[in-house]
């Protein structure tokens, strides 16, 4: 089975994204990533991608849903994808579905729930190491990076109010996704104002 991941900005969706492709033997999908690694590829479409990045334009859906073919056309035979976060909106829904139509691929949404005030007192209370850029959760009481020993720094676009700005596109864009997967009995949703390792809990017992 394939899987999409879906959680709100602070709702640990990275944390637990790794943990899942780890334990279930996934391929990742993670747009930001994607494209930054194509565009060191050299490749034809590694090298638009690289312009239009260079040129501070956001990628255009079709080149997004090409990388997404792409990726998908070079899985290793037998392997299942876990989508981190994709589609984001319902445009992109749209060529999305068409395309998991078209290669045959079904799959599963998972979204792990967060409360929009829940999220807000996270991010606002996360730090990031000065140095290697490891984000420490509201939890870690130490001053100090545990990796590096570097100094434990708020991130200055975590106010209050840029973590709102950053909320409301998630409600706005990527809900109406969400809320027609549930219509559709695509969504397992997962309590993510609990522990890691509760959310984690819940999820395996979930989705097996
Ligand atoms: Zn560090």
């Amino acid at each position: 089975m394939n899987y999409i991941l879906f959680g709100m900005q602070g709702s640990g969706k990275g944390t637990q994204s790794k943990y899942l492709a780890e334990h279930l033997n996934l391929e990742v999908f993670e747009t930001g990533e994607a494209l930054r690694s194509l565009a060191e590829e050299g490749s034809e479409l590694g090298n638009k991608v690289k312009a239009i990045m260079e040129s501070g334009n956001l990628v255009p859906i079709e080149v997004v849903m090409e990388i997404i073919e792409n990726f998908l056309t070079n899985l290793p035979e037998g392997k299942s994808v876990l989508f981190d976060g994709i589609p984001r909106s319902k445009e992109q829904q749209k060529n999305f579905d068409i395309l998991m139509k078209k290669k045959g691929m079904d799959f599963t949404a998972i979204l792990i729930e967060i409360s929009e005030e829940e999220a807000i007192r996270r991010l606002t209370n996360r730090r990031i190491c000065s140095k290697c850029k490891t984000v420490f959760p509201a939890t870690y009481k130490e001053n100090r990076c545990k990796d590096c020993d570097s100094e434990l720094i708020s991130r200055s676009d975590d106010t209050p109010n840029a973590i709102r700005i950053r909320l409301n596109n998630f409600t706005k864009k990527t809900m109406p996704v969400i809320e027609d997967y549930k219509s559709k009995g695509k969504i397992i949703s997962i309590n993510g104002e609990q522990s890691i390792e509760a959310v984690r809990d819940e999820m395996l017992s979930k989705i097996n």
